[in-house]
């Protein structure tokens, strides 16, 4: 029993494989079987088989940090469950430079000692992080590369009139060429005959096809979206267009996690590959031109501009916990308005019982209730008593701050050193490590930026509570017959509505 303690002390090496769908991708056990090889040469420790973590990625759609594999190594990591960790090759692991360096960070910071074998990595020894850095813009550089061959390939493939790729809804892929699917292109055909044809609007499409039980390729239901894009695919009339719009990773500054997102930017003109005639059309050139009239008329009337919804944004559906939205109809010549839950005029009855609500009726009803619960309030100011308004956490965003302020001065004193060492460095590592540091310093002054707006907020809403008793004039003054006005006061008071049925259940913004 004395041989299986000391087996217990040997460190714990866990390994993180990432398998790709692509052909020729390294299988696991060849990767595993390396490393384990490479940790017994070295006498590091031990590779149990429940630390090895496998990924299994196509391209490189996904960020590293979203992967499930990574999130449960973070997780172990944390909880001290291994004091190694080994990679393959790291760059190869992740997208680009910049997440190679997050991922050195994150497990050095849980004081994990992270190994990679191609890049000849450990960070237990200070210089290899100048090595590391180096293999990964190499790579991130094939990469990119790469992705300029395969678009160069596809363009080609386009001008031939071959299809690269899933075959849009009523077509599908025969020796690289579009083919009518005759039954699905029935649907197609009765989509544009119902939006040209009958003058019926997208949404009612969406709810027709999906009450008769047809889905999507995917099996989803049809959406307002969904036939919205077909109507727009000029795949329809036979013609290809590639490139228009290239899809790319940019940080999304709105969420508070700061993570990458996609998005679809448009290209030059001169980019565009279109081809005429390329396969069979399902739609006439002169019906698929029509119905593109009638989209650009219908979006211009879909939110007229003079019918406000008070309760937009604070009615929510108790059903389904999607939004509300305020809709309106015409009958003799007078406009309706009312409230709809959103999954309902998405895909049908079938997905959301919530009955429609008279817009009306729901909003004078709002106003007493909310008039009576306010008089309360009133009430106790009259009478000298706190009111229990929310307050918005400054704490939180100020300490943020600090740390981001101490960590911009921190690369500012790395800026200045390395440019005093620069002569006891290669000027590639110069170079690049310069560049990093830049990048750096710019990311967090972003950073700062944001933060120092999120305060300006927060001072604005605290002084939004010291105008509470102006509001309560306000509401109690209020006309309305002005939707904007009462929205604007509704806001001040409510955090969310939700609707089930005719049952109301209120959140206010106070304590009461
Ligand atoms: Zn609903």
């Amino acid at each position: 029993m004395e041989t299986r303690s000391l087996d217990e002390k040997e460190p714990i090496c866990a390994v993180y494989a990432r398998v790709s769908v692509e052909r020729n991708s390294e299988s696991v056990e060849h990767q595993v079987s390396l490393l384990r090889e490479f940790v017994r040469s070295k006498g590091l420790g031990v590779i149990p088989d429940e630390f090895i973590y496998e990924d299994v990625v196509s391209a490189s759609k996904y960020s590293i940090w979203e992967r499930p594999a990574m999130k449960r190594l973070l997780e172990d990591a944390k909880d001290g469950k291994f004091s190694i960790l080994l990679f393959k090759g790291i760059s190869r692991s992740v997208r680009d430079t910049q997440e190679a360096l997050e991922i050195l960070e994150r497990f050095k910071q849980k004081g994990i000692r992270v190994i990679s074998f191609e890049e000849n990595y450990d960070s237990s020894r200070e210089d290899s992080k100048f090595i590391f850095g180096i293999h990964a813009l190499l790579a991130e550089q094939e990469s990119e590369k790469i992705s300029v061959r395969v678009k160069l390939g596809m363009k080609e493939k386009v001008k031939k009139g071959e299809w690269a790729g899933l075959s849009p809804f009523g077509y599908r892929v025969k020796d690289k060429k579009l083919v009518v699917d005759p039954e699905e292109a029935e649907i197609v055909k009765k989509i544009f005959d119902m939006y040209v044809d009958e003058n019926v609007g997208t949404s009612t499409i969406a709810v027709h096809l999906n009450e008769h039980g047809y889905r999507t390729r995917n099996g989803r239901p049809w959406s307002r979206k969904t036939v919205r894009d077909m109507l727009k695919n000029e795949v329809y009339i036979g013609r290809i267009t590639y490139n228009k719009k290239s899809l790319k990773r940019i940080r999304d500054f709105d969420s508070e996690t700061q993570k990458k997102k996609w998005v679809r930017i448009p290209n030059s003109q001169d980019d565009w590959v279109i081809v005429e005639n390329s396969h069979d059309a399902i739609i006439d050139k002169k019906k698929f031109e029509k119905a593109q009239i009638m989209l650009a008329e219908r979006s211009r009337n879909l939110e007229p501009s003079n019918v406000i919804f008070p309760l937009a944004g604070i009615l929510k559906c108790k059903k389904c916990k999607k939004s509300i939205v305020g809709l309106t109809s015409k009958a003799k010549g007078k406009t309706y308005r009312y409230y709809c839950c959103n999954t309902y005029l998405r895909f049908g009855r079938s997905f959301c019982s919530q009955p429609n609500i008279n817009a009306e009726k729901i909003e004078a009803y709002i106003l007493e209730l909310l008039a009576e619960k306010l008089k309360t309030i009133q009430d106790q100011i009259v009478l000298g008593k706190n009111i229990g308004v929310v307050k918005p956490n400054t704490k939180d965003i100020e300490k943020k701050l600090k740390q981001v302020e101490a960590q911009i001065e921190k690369v500012n004193r790395d800026t200045s050193e390395l440019y005093f060492e620069r002569d006891n460095m290669e000027p590639l590592q110069y170079q690049f490590i310069m560049q990093q540091l830049r990048e750096k310093a710019k990311s967090l002054n972003e950073e700062k930026e944001q933060l120092l707006s999120k305060l300006q907020i927060s001072e604005e809403s605290e002084e939004m509570m010291k105008e509470v008793e102006s509001h309560l004039t306000e509401f109690f003054n209020l006309d309305i017959s002005e939707p904007r006005k009462v929205r604007k006061v509704l806001r001040h008071f409510i955090e969310v509505i939700w609707l089930d049925d005719k049952h109301l259940d209120i959140h206010y913004k106070f304590d009461f």
